[in-house]
């Protein structure tokens, strides 16, 4: 979602690398490898505590990406003050920490984890 699809281009080179380290000839090997740690269900998920965005505003340059990809592919948790800084309404807020991972600055972290009201 951030970096559109030109991370598909990433994606191979990558796994250029990562197979013969792995020593694995083919990538047909791989394919199944990881079904043990899926589940079908999602009751088995834990959704009674929740680990909101801490936003350090003081580190925040205001590009706006944590606003964007909320609003985009979250939860449209995240409002955009006149200042250009990011503000966060915790009740729509799900933790699902997309504006940590986009934030070009580290200018959002986590907190910690806490049970839901
Ligand atoms: S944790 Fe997810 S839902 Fe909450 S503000 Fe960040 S992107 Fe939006
Ligand atoms: S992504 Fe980071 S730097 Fe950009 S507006 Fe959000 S908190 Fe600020």
């Amino acid at each position: 979602m951030q970096y559109g699809y030109r991370i598909i281009d990433e994606l191979k080179a990558g796994l250029n690398y990562y197979l013969p380290e792995k020593g694995v000839e083919h990538i047909g090997d791989m394919v199944g490898q990881g079904l043990d740690s899926v589940s079908d269900s999602t009751d088995v998920l834990e959704r009674d505590s929740i680990v909101y965005p801490k936003f350090h505003r003081d580190e925040c340059v205001g590009c706006g990406r944590c606003y964007v990809s909320c609003r985009d592919g979250g939860h449209q948790t995240i409002s955009f003050g006149e200042d250009r800084k990011p503000y966060l309404d915790p009740k729509k807020c799900v933790g699902c920490h997309l504006c940590v991972l986009v934030c070009p600055k580290g200018a959002i972290t986590s907190s910690n984890r806490r049970i839901k009201k």
